[in-house]
C-alpha cells in the first residue's frame, strides 16, 4: 500500500478531453500518425501543443517529426492525453515504470502510483504489468487516468495469454496483444524485434546473458522453436496495426548489458544494428519510432554509445535506461544511474527510464517512485542546462536569487521536491520567523558568507582602486626601468 504520508501530498489531476475533437475527424483514416500528417506538411493540434509546450516554432516541430527525430506518442484513443514531445530538439524526457506483478498490487494502486509519477514531473509512464491483476483492467484504468503517455511491453501479456507456456505462444498470440494494447489507448509499445536468433550466440561469455524480461521471452521462444524472432518476421504487420491507431515504436533492447563487464559488446552493437534497419522501416509505413538502449555502461563508454545510436538508428530519438555507471551500489542504483543518464542526456539522448533505489532488489513503493523520479529529473535538467537549451537555466538562476536573499518558501517553491527542501529546512528551524532569516543551521547565523551582500557597486569601486594601484605600478616600473 501507498504510505500515507506521501499519499497525502498528492494534487488532483485534470485531465482535459480537448483532444476528443482533435482526434474524430481522423478515426477510420489508414495512417493516423503525426509523422503522416508531417510528411504531408500538416501541423495537426497535437504539433501546435507540443510547439507551445517546448517554446518552438511550429514548423520545426512538424519537421523534426517528419524526419524522424522528433516523435510525440500519441494515440488516437487515448483522449485525456496532454501530447508531449521526445526528440533531440525538445527538453529531456523522464519516464517512470509502474505495474503490477504477481507478487503485490491491484489496479488502484497501479493508479495511484501513476498519480505520484505524474506530481514528480514523469512525462511518460509505462505500465510493466507482469500478472497478479486483471492486466486489461488495471491498463484500462491507468490510460484513463493519465494525461502523460503511456508505453507497455506486450510480450509480458502475450506470455500471460497462454499461462506462460512458450510452447504455446504463436506469432499470432504477439499481434493479438499488441493489436489490443493499440486499441486500449497505449502510446508507446516496446517491441523487441531487434533481437535475432544469429545475435543469441554472441551472448556467450557474458557475465550477466539476457536481463531485459521481454528480450528473455523472446529468445526462449526462439530456442524452443528454432524460428526467427516473431516481431521481426511480422514487423510490417505491427506497422499496420501501428499506423492505425498512431501508437509509437519503442524498438526494445533485448541485449542490453546487465552490467560493467558486458557493456558495449558484441551481442549489443549487434543488435542496435538491427534496430537501426527496423527504424528505417517503420518511416516507410511513416509510423513514429524511439529506440531503446542500455541498462550498465561505465562513464567512459557513454558518450560512444549515443553516438553509436544515432548513427546507427539515422538519428531516432533515443530512450535509455539509467544507465548505471557501477554495479555495487544495490539501494542507491537511482544514484549510480542518474549519473549515467545526466551524461547520456548531455550526448544527446531524448529520454532517460528512471531507476528507483529498489532496482535489483524488489518492487518500488511510493517513496521509491518519489527518489527515483526526483534523481531524474536533476539528471534530464543537468543535461538541458549542458546542451544550453533555450531558457533551461531560468529556474536555476531564479531559485540562486532566492536563495542569496534568504526568500525561503521561494526556493523552496521552485525546488524540484519542495515539501522534502522544506522539511529537512524545517527540522532544525521550524518557526515560522526563521523563513526570514538570514542564515541556515548549517553554518549558523553568525557565519552565513551569504549575509556579506557584496554589491556590484561595491566591485566597481574595488575596481577603480586596482585599476589606479596598477597605473601608479607600471609608473613606477618605467621609472625603475629608466634609472637601469
Ligand atoms: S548558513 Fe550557510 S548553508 Fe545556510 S544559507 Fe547561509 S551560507 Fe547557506
Amino acid at each position: 500500500m501507498i504510505e500515507p504520508a506521501v499519499a497525502d501530498l498528492w494534487l488532483p489531476i485534470a485531465v482535459p478531453i480537448m483532444r476528443a475533437s482533435w482526434v474524430s475527424p481522423r478515426k477510420g483514416q489508414a495512417n493516423v500518425s503525426q509523422m503522416h500528417y508531417a510528411r504531408q506538411g500538416v501541423v495537426t493540434e497535437e504539433m501546435a501543443y507540443v510547439a507551445k509546450r517546448e517554446n518552438l516554432p511550429e514548423s520545426l516541430v512538424m519537421e523534426e517529426v517528419a524526419r524522424g527525430r522528433m516523435i510525440i506518442p500519441a494515440n488516437i484513443n487515448h483522449i485525456g492525453l496532454e501530447p508531449m514531445a521526445i526528440g533531440i530538439a525538445s527538453k529531456c524526457k523522464v519516464n517512470a515504470n509502474i505495474g503490477a506483478s504477481p507478487n503485490a498490487s491491484d489496479a488502484a494502486e497501479e493508479v495511484n502510483k501513476l498519480k505520484l509519477a505524474v506530481k514528480y514531473g514523469a512525462d511518460t509512464v509505462m505500465d510493466l504489468s507482469t500478472g497478479g491483476v486483471n492486466l486489461d483492467e488495471v491498463r484500462t484504468a491507468i490510460i484513463d487516468a493519465s494525461p502523460v503517455p503511456i508505453g507497455t511491453v506486450p510480450v509480458y501479456q502475450a506470455l500471460e495469454s497462454v499461462h506462460g507456456s512458450i510452447e504455446k505462444l504463436d506469432e499470432d498470440d504477439f499481434l493479438h496483444i499488441i493489436e489490443k494494447h493499440c486499441q486500449q489507448g497505449v502510446d508507446y509499445q516496446t517491441i523487441h524485434a531487434g533481437l535475432l536468433i544469429e545475435h543469441l550466440p554472441k551472448v556467450k561469455g557474458r557475465l550477466t546473458g539476457i536481463v531485459s524480461r521481454g528480450g528473455g521471452i523472446l529468445a526462449q521462444w526462439m530456442l524452443y522453436h528454432h524460428r526467427q524472432n516473431p516481431l521481426f518476421t511480422r514487423f510490417d504487420d505491427i506497422c499496420e496495426i501501428f499506423k492505425r491507431y498512431d501508437c509509437t515504436f519503442s524498438l526494445g533492447d533485448s541485449l542490453r548489458p546487465g552490467c560493467q563487464h558486458d557493456a558495449s559488446d558484441a551481442a549489443q552493437l549487434a543488435e542496435l544494428h538491427t534496430l537501426g534497419e527496423l527504424t528505417r522501416r517503420a518511416w516507410k509505413h511513416d509510423v513514429q519510432v524511439m529506440v531503446e538502449g542500455p541498462g550498465h555502461v561505465p562513464l567512459d563508454q557513454i558518450e560512444f554509445n549515443v553516438k553509436k545510436q544515432m548513427e546507427e538508428c539515422s538519428e531516432a530519438p533515443f530512450y535509455v535506461l539509467g544507465p548505471l555507471v557501477t554495479d555495487i551500489a544495490p539501494g542507491y542504483d537511482h544514484i549510480t544511474s542518474a549519473i549515467g543518464a545526466a551524461m547520456a542526456g548531455w550526448h544527446g539522448t531524448a529520454m532517460l527510464c528512471y531507476v528507483t533505489p529498489k532496482e535489483h532488489l524488489g518492487l518500488p513503493n511510493a517513496e521509491d517512485v518519489r527518489e527515483g523520479l526526483i534523481a531524474y529529473k536533476i539528471a534530464a535538467h543537468a543535461a538541458d542546462i549542458a546542451r544550453h537549451r533555450p531558457g533551461a537555466r531560468d529556474r536555476d538562476d531564479e531559485l540562486s536569487r532566492a536563495r542569496y536573499n534568504f526568500d525561503w518558501n521561494k526556493q523552496f517553491e521552485l525546488s524540484l521536491d519542495p515539501e522534502r527542501a522544506k522539511e529537512y529546512h524545517d527540522e532544525t528551524l521550524p518557526a515560522d520567523i526563521y523563513k526570514q532569516a538570514e542564515f541556515c543551521s548549517m553554518c549558523g547565523p553568525k557565519h552565513c558568507p551569504m549575509q556579506t551582500k557584496i554589491t556590484d557597486e561595491d566591485l566597481e569601486g574595488l575596481e577603480k582602486v586596482l585599476e589606479i594601484k596598477a597605473g601608479a605600478a607600471e609608473l613606477t616600473t618605467v621609472k625603475l626601468d629608466k634609472a637601469d
